[in-house]
């Protein structure tokens, strides 16, 4: 069993103060959802989370089992067992999807022997053609077949946790279904937790979260189970927004924010 542990986490970019006091602790095999209006800071968690640069991280902590996060430059952190889905996959010309994850067997002493056909196999089980796997990386492909060709890569590193940063932008339903199915089963498999965000319920239709938080303004002000999605659904971000202004301090629990 492993811990994710965000606490107490503010963090500046360009200058201005993105994340105001984040607090969550996802454990292996629960599925976390955040869900937030645009420019919430969801990006920017999961980004200070992985570790891209030009973040400023001005308190808090983010630890995996006990260790600083942190203090370790990104690919560190992914061997250590975090990995990020992003929002808007990057293109890497000339890096073939076999190039990159033998890079990442052998970074991680795995053996890389069966890696060609463990490859076509998860291409197969989430509809992703095998005759695209030879492209460079994400490079001319649409929109849904870059989340199909980053869930292959997350089903084969078998990370502790999974970041997703809006699996659901730019993919069709049929691909959505197909790669949130896979994150899903990796959950029950090989016990993955993972951290979804999203702005829309749909994603979670299909992937059944244990808990959902909702992050307005850098900060999460409600936090609860599934039924917190259908709340939202029906009412609306604004409903989480009124009564929080910007310097007030965070609501955490979904009771006191319908107290009246
Ligand atoms: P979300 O993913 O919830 O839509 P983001 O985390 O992408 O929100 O952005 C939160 C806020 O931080 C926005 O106001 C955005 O403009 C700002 N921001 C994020 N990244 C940068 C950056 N690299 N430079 C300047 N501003 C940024
Ligand atoms: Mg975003």
């Amino acid at each position: 069993m492993s811990t994710l542990e965000i606490k107490g986490l503010v963090t500046s970019v360009a200058g201005k103060q993105i994340l105001n006091g984040i607090d969550l602790v996802v454990h292996s095999g629960e599925v976390h959802a955040v869900m937030g209006p645009n420019g919430a800071g969801k990006s920017t968690l999961s980004a200070v989370v992985m570790g891209k640069p030009g973040y400023v991280v001005t308190a808090g902590e983010v630890l995996l089992d006990g260790v600083d996060l942190l203090a370790l430059p990104a690919w560190q952190r992914a061997q250590a067992g975090i990995h990020l889905v992003m929002q808007y996959p990057s293109e890497v010309p000339g890096v073939s999807l076999v190039d990159m994850l033998t890079e990442a067997f052998g970074a991680r002493g795995r053996d890389t022997e069966g890696l060609p056909a463990a490859i076509d196999a998860e291409a197969e089980r989430i509809h992703f053609p095998t005759a695209l796997l030879d492209r460079s990386l994400n490079v001319d492909l649409s929109g849904g077949e870059k989340k199909r060709n980053e869930t292959v890569q997350l089903a084969l590193l078998e990370p502790k946790f999974a970041i997703l940063d809006e699996l659901d932008s730019g993919l069709d339903i049929d691909a959505l279904r197909d790669c949130a199915r896979r994150v899903e089963d990796a959950t029950n498999d090989t016990d993955m937790g993972v951290l979804a965000i999203t702005h829309y319920n749909r994603l979670l239709a299909e992937l059944h979260p244990d808990f959902v938080h909702i992050l307005v303004k850098g900060r999460i002000v409600a936090s609860g189970g599934p039924e917190l999605a259908d709340q939202l659904e029906r009412d609306g971000y604004e409903a989480f927004t009124d009564g929080a202004p910007d310097d007030a301090p965070a609501t955490s629990s979904y009771d006191d924010l319908f107290a009246v």
